[in-house]
């Protein structure tokens, strides 16, 4: 048995393996793990497996899970007190700023007269329907009455936690929302 062969196996062993383990816990391993995740080709090597089909399932699974929903909180609230934030932010208030809003009287009146039903549902609204953009402001939409529906309350909050986890995912994937 050749040397490399040796190893190998020692490596696949029971004893090899806990080896393996105690080093990776030992302060020595983790620095040296650290050391490879911060150099070229450990990076290249995460951004792979990232877009990997494993890799985007393992992910996937993380951000779903406690530990995962924590992480990605705190990373969001660290990253709100970033300078690339504030700059998008101001970004995004612009545009809004820029955007007539006009349209809104005219729908609201549209809503009542026209659509006394809530488009999604189509439950009655009473008087607690809201204007929801179709496609949200983040990825592109406008104010305009082409890009507004009525829905009612509960419609409204719903599609609003699928848009912002959507928008959160393409945050988190480096999509650009905002031009
Ligand atoms: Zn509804």
């Amino acid at each position: 048995m050749g040397r490399a062969e040796k190893d190998a196996r020692y490596r696949q062993s029971a004893k090899g393996k806990a080896a393996a383990k105690r080093y990776q816990q030992s302060e020595k391993g983790k620095l040296a793990s650290a050391k490879y995740a911060q150099s070229e080709k450990g990076r290249a090597s995460l951004a792979k497996y990232q877009q990997s089909e494993k890799g985007k399932e393992t992910i996937s699974i993380y951000y779903q899970s406690e530990r995962g929903k924590l992480a990605f909180a705190k990373a969001s609230a660290k990253s709100r007190q970033g300078e690339k934030y504030k700059v998008t932010q101001a970004k995004h208030k612009a545009r809004r700023k820029a955007m007539p809003i006009l349209d809104y009287p005219d729908f609201i009146l549209w809503m009542y007269k026209v659509k006394p039903r809530c488009i999604k549902c189509n439950c009655a609204y009473g008087d607690s329907f809201e204007a929801d953009h179709i496609i949200p402001i983040a990825e592109g939409g406008t104010n305009k009455w082409t890009n507004l529906q009525p829905l009612c309350r509960e419609c409204h909050r719903l599609k609003s936690n699928e848009d912002i986890s959507r928008i959160a995912r393409l945050k988190r994937e480096g999509g650009i929302l905002i031009k």
